[in-house]
C-alpha cells in the first residue's frame, strides 16, 4: 500500500484579534458583589487575560471567549449578557458569509475541523452548493476510527490528458507514448487571487506552501519566475503569449489564456518543452457552446481545460447568473456526448468557499478544483474588499511573513484533507479520481422540486 497523505498542522495565532461572532455586555449596575462572582469561574481565564488591543482599540474579550455562557447563566442578577457582534454580522458577502470566514480562520489557526455544536439550526438548502446533498449512506463504514487509521483513502488526481486506449506491443507491455501529467496529492490546485493586498511576500507563502504540499500554484508569471525554487510546483499564468524572459525550464506546469490563437501559442510552448503540462484558462459560462470549444481546446492538444467562474462562484456578466456548479455539469455532460470526457482534465474555479465546496465540484464533473479567496482568508483576510477600491487593508495582508502564510496555508488544507476523508469516507468512496462526475451520489434540490412539485402547479 502506498505511503498514506498527511498533512502536518501546527497551530498558528493570528496576526489581528479575530472578529468574533458574538459580544459580552457586562453591567456593573446592580452588582450584589458576590464573594465568588462568575467572572472568576471562566475555565476560560476570560475576564483575568482580557485587555486592551491597541491593534483594534478595544477590549480583547470577545476575541477570548468561547461562548460557553457559564457566566451568562450563572449571575444571579443576570447582569451579564452575549449578543451577536454587528462587525462580525457585516463580515463577507453572500458566499463567504461571515459563518465561512470564521469558519477558514479557524482552520488556518488550529488545523482542525471546527466543531459548530450539536445539530445544525441553519437552512436545509440554499444557492450554489448548498443545493446539493451528497449520499452518505456508507457513514458506518469505513469507521471514523479507520479513515484516520487503518483504512487507505486517497485524495490523489491527475492533471493531464489521458490517451483513449492504449497500445499494446510484444508480449502485452504498453507501447503507447505517455502523455505529459502531474500528478497531485490533493484534489485542489492554488489558483490565481481574484483581490488583495498582493506583495511578494504573500505569493511567497502561496508558493512555498504548495511546494510543502505537492499541488500547484498558478501564480502570475513574473512571481513564477521570481520564485524559482519552488518551479516544480508553480504553474506560471502567462497570458496569452509567453514571455521572453520566462524560461520555461523548471516548471511542470504552465497556464495560457484561452484566445483565438491558443492553438498557435500551445505549439509554439510544446516545441520548445514538450513534456510540459499546459492548461488553457476558459471563463466557464452557461452557454452552450463552451462544450465545442472544451472539444477544440483538447483537440489542439491542451492537457488542461481550466474552467473558471468568477470569485463569487457564477458566470461572468452577460449571461444568465448560473453557477459553477450547473456549467461543470452542463460541461460534464456534454463531453461525455462527445465521447471523449475520459480523455480531458476538468479543472473547475471560483467560489470556492470551503472543503465540501471541492467535493460537491467533482462529483459535479470536476477532475479538480482551483482554490482562491480561502488562501487570502488564511492569512487573515475578511473579505471586505477596501483593496479592490484601492483602500488600505485592515489586516495589511501585503506585510505577512512567508513563514507564518506558509503555516496558515498549510494548516487550512489540513483541516480541509481531513475533511474530504470525511466526506469521501461516509459516501464510501476511496479514491478521488473517482468522484468526477459520480452525479448518482448527489440529490440536487433543482431536480427534487422539479420532480416534485412541477406536474402539481404546472397547471395540465
Ligand atoms: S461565556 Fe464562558 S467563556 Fe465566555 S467569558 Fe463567560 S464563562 Fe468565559
Ligand atoms: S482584508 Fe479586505 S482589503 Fe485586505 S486583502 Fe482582504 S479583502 Fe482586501
Amino acid at each position: 500500500m502506498p505511503k498514506k497523505y498527511h498533512i502536518e498542522v501546527h497551530p498558528t495565532p493570528n496576526r489581528f484579534p479575530r472578529i468574533g461572532r458574538s459580544g459580552i455586555v457586562d453591567w456593573g449596575e446592580g452588582c450584589l458583589k458576590c464573594a465568588k462572582c462568575v467572572k472568576t469561574q471562566c475555565i476560560y481565564g476570560v475576564y483575568e487575560k482580557r485587555s486592551f488591543s491597541t491593534d483594534i482599540f478595544g477590549d480583547t474579550i470577545d476575541e477570548l471567549c468561547k461562548s460557553c455562557f457559564r457566566c451568562v447563566q450563572g449571575c444571579p442578577k443576570r447582569l451579564i449578557h452575549k449578543t451577536i457582534n454587528p462587525e462580525w454580522e457585516a463580515l463577507g458577502d453572500e458566499l463567504y458569509t461571515p459563518e465561512v470566514i470564521s469558519a477558514n480562520w479557524e482552520q488556518a489557526e488550529t488545523g482542525k475541523i471546527p466543531v459548530s455544536g450539536a445539530g445544525y439550526g441553519g437552512p436545509f438548502c440554499g444557492a450554489g452548493f448548498d443545493s446539493m446533498w451528497t449520499d452518505m449512506s456508507e457513514i458506518v463504514r469505513p469507521t471514523r476510527d479507520g479513515i484516520h487509521g487503518r483504512e487507505y483513502i486517497s485524495t490523489l488526481v491527475d492533471l493531464g490528458r489521458r490517451p483513449p486506449y492504449l497500445i499494446l506491443g510484444q508480449g502485452g507491455s504498453v507501447a503507447s507514448e505517455p502523455l505529459p501529467r502531474v500528478r497531485i496529492p490533493l484534489p485542489v490546485v492554488f489558483d490565481l487571487l481574484p483581490f488583495g493586498d498582493l506583495s511578494p511576500n504573500v505569493w511567497e507563502a502561496i508558493a512555498s506552501a504548495a511546494a510543502r504540499l505537492q499541488t500547484m500554484a498558478v501564480m502570475p508569471w513574473n512571481q513564477a519566475a521570481r520564485l524559482g525554487q519552488y518551479s516544480e510546483y508553480l504553474a506560471p499564468f502567462v497570458g496569452k503569449e509567453i514571455p521572453e524572459e520566462l524560461p520555461l525550464s523548471g516548471f511542470r506546469m504552465i497556464e495560457i489564456e484561452d484566445h483565438e490563437a491558443a492553438k498557435a501559442t500551445l505549439e509554439k510552448v510544446k516545441a520548445q518543452q514538450p513534456d510540459l503540462v499546459v492548461s488553457v484558462r476558459m471563463a466557464a459560462s452557461s452557454d452552450p457552446s463552451d462544450i465545442n470549444r472544451i472539444v477544440e481546446l483538447h483537440s489542439f492538444g491542451y492537457d488542461v481545460i481550466h474552467y473558471a467562474a468568477q470569485d463569487s462562484g457564477y458566470e461572468q456578466p452577460g449571461f444568465q447568473g448560473a453557477h459553477l456548479k450547473d456549467m461543470i455539469r452542463q460541461a460534464h455532460a456534454g463531453l461525455l456526448q462527445h465521447a471523449v470526457r475520459d480523455e480531458i482534465a476538468l479543472l473547475a474555479s471560483g467560489g470556492i468557499a470551503m472543503a465540501e465546496h471541492v467535493i460537491k465540484a467533482m462529483l459535479c464533473g470536476a477532475n479538480a478544483v482551483g482554490v482562491d479567496v480561502p488562501l487570502l482568508m488564511a492569512m487573515g483576510c475578511r473579505v471586505c474588499r477596501e483593496c479592490v477600491e484601492g483602500r488600505t487593508c485592515p489586516v495589511s495582508i501585503g506585510t505577512i511573513s512567508p513563514p507564518w502564510g506558509v503555516r496558515r496555508i498549510i494548516n487550512l488544507m489540513g483541516a480541509w484533507h481531513n475533511q474530504f476523508l470525511e466526506m469521501m469516507g461516509a459516501m464510501g468512496i476511496r479514491e478521488a479520481r473517482r468522484l468526477t462526475g459520480e452525479q448518482g451520489r448527489v440529490m440536487f434540490f433543482e431536480d427534487l422540486e422539479r420532480d416534485t412539485f412541477a406536474q402539481l402547479f404546472s397547471g395540465s
